[in-house]
């Protein structure tokens, strides 16, 4: 919820609240039910942010991941040099991307993208 909001229900929660006493202090059994319910609505209203800021916070937040590609696999991975299949410029691994499942690179010098095919190891 808007700040804003909440500060503009906390203001009318306090004039409920405000006027309710009015009512409860003038007196009489219709002024007593009148005072006694813009009160208690007052409250509620606090119970309503209070309870809406809990909520809030207990929302799991939106979580930027980044996933980091690190060429040298598992086992006996032959270090290969990676070439750009355009112009056969040496491209090193940040120049290498994760993308949509499949291994993008790109070449820093001519710009070409091209995606890395998977060969068996064995
Ligand atoms: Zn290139």
């Amino acid at each position: 919820m808007h700040v804003a909001v909440k500060v503009i229900i906390a203001i009318f929660a306090l004039g409920l609240i405000f006027l309710g006493f009015i009512f409860l202090i003038a007196g009489g059994s219709e002024n007593l039910i009148v005072g006694a319910v813009m009160t208690l609505a007052g409250f509620g209203l606090f119970a309503f942010l209070y309870y809406d800021s809990r909520i809030m916070a207990s929302q799991p937040k939106l979580v930027h991941q980044e996933v980091n590609v690190t060429m040298g696999g598992s086992g006996d991975f032959q270090e290969q040099k990676l070439n750009c299949p355009s112009c056969g410029a040496p491209v090193g691994q940040k120049d290498v991307t994760l993308m949509s499942g499949g291994l993008v690179l790109k070449c820093p010098y001519c710009g070409t993208t091209s995606v890395l095919e998977e060969e068996p190891k064995w």
